[in-house]
């Protein structure tokens, strides 16, 4: 059972800080292509919380794309330095999740598993300890 946490970052620039108090509900390692693109990176660390735990201050931009889950997904970056911070999936709209990155003090984090593991790029490390899925455990949107 993952502790409470408290989660404090900012974006690159520190126009956009936030806070959040909370116990976990997912912790991952995505490597989808949608993530690797958004975060310029071989793949998203990312940290699931309520969504009424996380507060922020300062102006993010949002970007609103679907998946190929046919879920709506909503970006949430910096409008001054192109940070990616936080994401809202309208799957589970109870839930955001953080860029671990954005994280002032990430030395907690411990991904539970790897999402869409069958896009992970050769190059990328395979932890044994952490459980692989092929895709990701979410069911599709009904279309
Ligand atoms: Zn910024
Ligand atoms: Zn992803």
């Amino acid at each position: 059972m993952p502790n409470t946490q408290t989660i404090s970052g900012s974006c690159l620039c520190g126009q956009v800080k936030y806070q959040a108090t909370a116990v976990p509900l997912f912790q991952a390692h995505c490597h989808c292509q949608d993530c690797r693109k958004n975060c310029g990176s071989a793949f998203a660390a990312l940290v699931f919380v309520p969504v009424d735990s996380l507060n922020w201050q300062g102006e993010t931009k949002t970007y609103t794309h679907k998946a190929d889950s046919g879920h709506t997904m909503t970006k949430h970056f910096c409008s001054n330095c192109g940070s990616q911070l936080f994401g809202e999936n309208d799957a589970k709209t109870d839930r955001i999740h953080i860029k671990v990155g954005t994280m002032d003090d990430a030395n907690w984090f411990h991904p539970q598993c790897n999402v869409w593991a069958s896009s992970r790029l050769p190059s990328t490390a395979i932890n044994p300890d952490v459980k692989d899925f092929a895709t990701m455990p979410i069911p599709p949107a009904k279309t």
